[in-house]
């Protein structure tokens, strides 16, 4: 039998007792954890029942290795610096939540496969080095617009990642349970270790690309046009290898990294590491964290927590942003104007982006701030399909890409990459695309946890018509 220990409802949320707790004026700003009784009312923050159980994850992790270096994160800074000049493009994308039976071979294999497959693309056809990151090795914690789900005149807890409960609608399921935290820690682990072994290893090896270009892919038309594209690829290496000019380091390893949105506070805190080097807080979890559009309260605990760590962050911006909480977010989060410390993934949907992105950007840019803006063309173009299952459309996703493009165009800015939901499989969750995915294919392969993925086939699609948005730019 369990026992329920009762704390307070901040103490259920961020945990520790109020004794010891600074002041305003003792508080270390190098310090991470987050002490105020206003920063303990975290959003989106998980019911655990059991709360002793969660000082004991806690203490796991304090003592858990980090699965980033500071040294990482710095040099990812210097890449999205570098997208912020318009000198780099980012491409950041996997799940929209990892799950624990996900972490096999295949599936880390097929999502960075495609992660490369489009990287290439858009070097290639777009003439501009491509930052990779994937959502992985983290991704396993989600927010939910309503806490609870009800089915058949049952409500439980809502499923909110496998960091925090089960997706099965049943009761043991989805009551929260803290030890998924430390579940989470070694999916990460194993997960950034194999992406590092296939990245650094051999297989991402340009004179491989071909080989990444498989199964169901390969035959489809744009499986054939991204053969001819690595033809070329091939050579122009053989021509640098006949001119003594190749260099076989600079085609044998790619630079890759993790993110994921930095949602559960208490796991975040626990793997937070001062670098000895520089003695500044480095979120350990992954390379970049970001704040989803529901818990980015300026006021909130997120934007305390993330404002205190080094690492590179990004924040999401939905339609209903306005210019002053942007210069917020930029005063608070980036008050050194660090390049490539602060990035915008802008997520309106295709209807809106054309109207409220420019006054953003516009005021970023008057008042000298330097991020990178990115466009995530997934959150905001989510609609119920007929058969209740939650998809977007190909369409939709690039037309606000497309809108995106032309905004910054208009501004004289740089649209500095794009933030997607793809999974290397064969899934049939969003609709449209090349291999026409229609509202009844739905039920043939809805995979996902959580939000619709482009498969594997949309995902390259999408890399050449992003690509050719970027040449024509
Ligand atoms: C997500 O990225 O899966 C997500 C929940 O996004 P947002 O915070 O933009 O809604
Ligand atoms: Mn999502």
């Amino acid at each position: 039998m369990t026992t329920v220990i009762e704390a307070t409802a901040a103490e259920q949320v961020l945990g520790g007792s109020p004794e010891g707790v600074p002041t305003a004026d003792t508080v270390d700003p190098t310090d991470t954890r987050l002490w105020t009784a206003e920063q303990r009312a975290a959003a989106q923050q998980p019911d655990w029942p059991v709360h002793a159980a969660v000082d004991v994850v806690r203490s796991q992790l304090n003592a858990a290795l980090p699965l980033v270096s500071a040294n990482e994160c710095e040099t990812l800074k210097d890449r999205l610096a570098a997208v912020s000049r318009g000198e780099a493009f980012l491409l950041q994308g996997g799940d929209c939540a990892e799950t624990f039976a996900d972490v096999t071979a295949a599936a880390v294999q097929a999502k960075v496969r495609t992660l490369l497959q489009m990287a290439l693309v858009l070097t290639y056809a777009g003439s501009v080095p491509v930052i990779k990151v994937g959502r992985m090795a983290g991704q396993y914690a989600k927010p939910r617009s309503q806490p609870t789900e009800t089915r058949d005149g049952i409500t439980l807890p809502a499923y909110r990642g496998d960091a925090v409960n089960g997706f099965d609608f049943t009761r043991t399921q989805r009551i929260p349970d803290p030890g998924r935290m430390l579940r989470m820690y070694q999916a990460a682990a194993s997960t950034v270790n194999l992406v590092r072994a296939f990245t650094t290893g051999g297989d991402a090896d340009l004179h491989q690309a071909h080989s990444w270009n498989q199964d169901f892919v390969r035959n489809s038309p744009v499986g054939s046009r991204y053969a001819r594209l690595v033809d070329r690829i091939d050579q122009a290496l053989a021509f640098m290898r006949a001119c003594g000019s190749s260099d076989e380091q600079a085609t044998r390893a790619v630079e890759f990294f993790v993110s994921h949105e930095g949602l559960l506070l208490e796991y975040e805190q626990s793997l937070t590491r001062a670098d000895a080097a520089t003695g500044r807080s480095y979120a350990s979890s992954g390379h970049l964290l970001w704040i989803g559009e529901r818990t980015r309260d300026i006021d909130g605990p997120h934007i305390e927590y993330f404002s205190r760590i080094a690492n590179p962050i990004a924040v999401k911006l939905g339609p209903a942003t306005t210019p002053d909480t942007v210069m917020r977010l930029v005063d608070k989060l980036d008050p050194e104007r660090e390049p490539g410390r602060l990035t915008f993934v802008v997520r309106m949907g295709a209807g809106t982006v054309r109207d409220r992105l420019p006054e953003l950007v516009e005021r970023v840019t008057v008042e000298g701030a330097r991020v990178a803006w990115v466009c995530d063309p997934m959150h905001g173009n989510t609609f119920a399909a007929p058969s209740g299952h939650k998809t977007r459309h190909f369409d939709d996703i690039v037309d606000e890409v497309t809108g995106f493009f032309e905004v910054h165009r208009g501004l004289g800015t740089h649209p500095g990459g794009i933030h997607l939901e793809f999974t290397g499989d064969d899934v049939t969750e969003c609709v449209g695309g090349g291999a026409r995915v229609r509202f009844g294919d739905l039920t043939d392969r809805y995979e996902s946890a959580c939000d619709p993925r482009l498969n594997r086939t949309q995902s390259l699609e999408l890399a050449f018509l992003t690509a050719e948005m970027y040449r024509r730019r």
